[in-house]
C-alpha cells in the first residue's frame, strides 16, 4: 500500500520533452512557439507558449498591432525590453523588464502590443491559458505587476525563486505567494535560476498539468535525471514533487503548472471557446463591433 501510494505521489518524471519552431506572429515579430504548435498543439489548460528573443529591431519592431481575443488569458512576461499594451477600452500600460501581465480577455478585448523601443533586446514569453466554459463570457480583467512586486526568494544553494503566480514554499516551510491572484485554473508560475550545483524541489498538485521551460543552460529533471537544454520543454508526468538539478552548467527556467479544464477546446485564431457555433459568434461579434 506505501508502495502504490508511493508510486501514485512520487517525483515527476519527463513525460515528453518537445522543441519549440520558429515562426513569426502580428507584424514580423520572430518568435518560437513550443506549445501551440505541431509539436505540441494543445497542453490543457496551457493553449500557447511564444518565447521571442532578439538583439535585432528588425526582428520585433513591427509589434502586434491592433487584434482581438475572447475566451482565455495572454500572460506576458518581460525579461528584457519594453512594450506598451492598449486596448479598445482605453486601457493602456508600459511592460518593463521583469514586469508581468496577466489578461483575463474573457467576452472580448482588441488590443495592441508595440515595442517601445528601437533597438536593444527584446526578451520574454507569452503564455495562454485558457478559461473554464463559465468564465469565458466574463468581464475583461487586466493584472499588470511591475517587477518590483514578484517575489524574488532565496531558496538555498544559490538558487533564486521569482514567484510571480501561486505560493513558493522554501525548505524551513515558509510560503511566498505571487502577485497574480483569483485566476480560475489556480495556476503555478516561477522563475527559477540556479547556479551550477544547486537543487530545485517544489511540491505541485498532483493532478495540475506541469511543464518546465529551459532558457539558459541546462538542467536534469526527475529520479531519472532526464536532460533538458536550454530551448526544451519538459512536459511533467503527474506526480506530486518537481525536481530538478544543475549539475552541468548554471540554469535558468520557467516552472508553470495549472488546474487541467478537460472540456472541449475549439480554436480558431485569437478566440478559443468550446464550440464552433460560439467561435461563428466570435467572428460575427467581433465583425460586427460587438467586442466593446
Ligand atoms: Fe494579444
Amino acid at each position: 500500500m506505501e508502495n502504490l501510494e508511493q508510486a501514485m505521489k512520487g517525483t515527476r518524471e519527463v513525460a515528453q520533452l518537445v522543441r519549440g519552431q520558429a515562426t513569426s506572429d502580428g507584424d514580423g515579430v520572430k518568435l518560437t512557439r513550443v506549445i501551440g504548435g505541431r509539436a505540441l498543439a494543445d497542453l490543457d489548460p496551457f493553449l500557447l507558449l511564444d518565447e521571442f528573443g532578439s538583439e535585432s529591431a528588425a526582428d520585433y519592431i513591427g509589434g502586434f498591432p491592433s487584434h482581438p481575443h475572447r475566451g482565455f488569458e495572454t500572460v506576458t512576461y518581460m525579461l528584457e525590453g519594453r512594450m506598451r499594451h492598449r486596448d479598445n477600452q482605453g486601457n493602456e500600460g508600459l511592460l518593463v523588464s521583469g514586469s508581468v501581465q496577466w489578461m483575463t480577455a474573457g467576452r472580448g478585448i482588441i488590443h495592441s502590443e508595440m515595442p517601445e523601443q528601437e533597438a536593444g533586446r527584446m526578451r520574454g514569453f507569452q503564455l495562454w491559458v485558457n478559461l473554464p466554459a463559465k468564465d469565458k463570457m466574463t468581464a475583461p480583467r487586466y493584472q499588470d505587476i511591475a517587477p518590483e512586486r514578484i517575489p524574488v526568494v532565496h531558496a538555498g544553494d544559490g538558487a533564486l525563486v521569482r514567484v510571480i503566480a501561486g505560493a513558493f514554499t522554501d525548505r524551513a516551510g515558509a510560503s511566498t505567494r505571487g502577485p497574480v491572484s483569483a485566476i480560475a485554473t489556480d495556476p503555478v508560475y516561477f522563475d527559477v535560476s540556479l547556479p551550477q550545483g544547486a537543487r530545485f524541489e517544489h511540491d505541485l498538485p498532483a493532478d495540475h498539468t506541469a511543464f518546465l521551460y529551459v532558457f539558459e543552460g541546462q538542467v536534469q529533471v526527475g529520479d531519472r535525471a532526464a536532460v533538458a537544454v536550454r530551448g526544451d520543454l519538459a512536459v511533467l508526468a503527474s506526480g506530486d514533487a518537481v525536481r530538478v538539478a544543475a549539475p552541468a552548467a548554471a540554469a535558468r527556467f520557467i516552472l508553470v503548472a495549472g488546474r487541467p479544464l478537460g472540456e472541449p477546446v475549439v480554436k480558431y485564431g485569437p478566440f478559443v471557446m468550446n464550440t464552433r457555433a460560439q467561435i461563428v459568434q466570435a467572428v460575427d461579434d467581433y465583425s460586427s463591433g460587438r467586442f466593446t
